[in-house]
């Protein structure tokens, strides 16, 4: 699929064109050209020449949760990966990339041990909704949320994200509201200023991961560049601008950042420092050659530290361990 092409061949057409074959590709969900009665059949034949919609991709099954994780095989030949989660409470969550590798390097972080190739384009962004929006429609299923935390850093690809996110938002589009979809950054400082000043109401996640500057330096290089009371200013200013409550990512590393002096010196870390409108959710970590997960009790007993301290905080559980559900490590794997 190459949607970027869709404007350059309907420029001589009338603009409604245009609009129709959006809404077919993002609202009906055709799959093919074919299938748009509305469009005549001499520009139907242009398209599906010149501008085909049919998507490469591989889908992984976990059989150990309702978790899918397919590959999309981008038109110059580049791989992402996209996970897609179905909860208890019938939330259907899509966890989108936004980059081709990713420039962090994330000690953690299989997609950071890649490096960077490229940004995606705002279609290759909705590529990876399209996909599982059509797998979904033949289940009388919908999306419900979308998450930025695939491969990537996505303030560092702003306008493309954003662009995606008001097609994703907007009625011809997904019609999935702000609320239902999050951005989450490794702590990106202008990023951050720009979404503070966005009138859209996406909800926003720092992806902390450590308890001080030394250690998250350590295990995120981008905290060198900015670290975190630099990154708590900016937030601070977001939550007070915004009204809307930050969830500050901890991904769980065995013997690394999880033991209870960590979790004490975090709630110290937070204590005032973002005001009332954040809270923690601490995530289970897939196993990596890199880095091992927290056990049960480590983190039962870093949540207990937090929640004395009155730090609010979740836990997310680990998604689809045998197909690699953590970021970045199914092409990791596949590379
Ligand atoms: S964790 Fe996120 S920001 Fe860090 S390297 Fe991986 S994809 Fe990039």
């Amino acid at each position: 699929m190459n949607l970027s092409t869709l404007e350059k061949i309907l420029v001589h057409h009338p603009a409604y064109r245009l609009k129709q074959a959006r809404e077919a590709v993002f609202n009906q969900l055709v799959e093919s050209w074919d299938e748009v009665s509305s469009l005549p059949l001499d520009l139907r034949t242009k398209l599906e020449q010149e501008c085909p919609i049919n998507i490469k991709h591989k889908i992984f099954e976990s059989d150990e949760s309702n978790t899918q994780k397919a590959i999309v095989y981008l038109h110059d030949g580049e791989q992402i990966e996209t996970v897609f989660m179905q909860h208890k409470d019938k939330r259907n969550t899509l966890c989108v990339s936004s980059q081709v590798g990713c420039a962090m390097a994330c000690e953690f972080c299989a997609t950071g041990h890649q490096g960077f190739t490229r940004n995606l384009s705002e279609f290759e962004i909705l590529e990876q909704v399209i996909l599982f929006a059509r797998i979904l429609k033949k289940q009388n299923q919908k999306i419900t949320n979308i998450v930025f935390m695939g491969m990537g850093e996505p303030l560092l690809n702003y306008d493309n994200v954003l662009e995606a996110i008001r097609i994703i938002n907007s009625k011809e589009g997904f019609n999935i509201g702000a609320r239902h979809i999050s951005i989450s950054t490794s702590g990106i400082r202008e990023g951050i200023v720009r979404l503070t000043r966005e009138p859209l109401q996406i909800n926003l996640a720092l992806s902390l991961n450590a308890s001080n500057s030394k250690l998250r330096s350590e295990i995120m290089p981008i905290n060198r560049q900015y670290p975190i009371d630099k990154i708590f200013l900016v937030l601070a200013e977001y939550i007070k601008v915004t009204r809307r409550r930050v969830m500050i990512e901890y991904v769980m590393l065995g013997r690394v950042n999880d033991t209870e002096k960590h979790a004490r010196e975090l709630s110290l870390l937070l204590d005032n420092k973002l005001g009332k409108l954040f809270f923690v959710n601490l995530i289970n970590f897939n196993p990596t050659k890199y880095f091992k997960p927290s056990a049960k009790e480590s983190i039962e007993k870093f949540k207990k530290i937090l929640e004395k301290y009155h730090i609010p905080v979740t836990q997310r559980f680990a998604f689809g361990h045998n197909i690699h559900g953590a970021c970045g490590q199914l092409t990791g794997s596949v590379k």
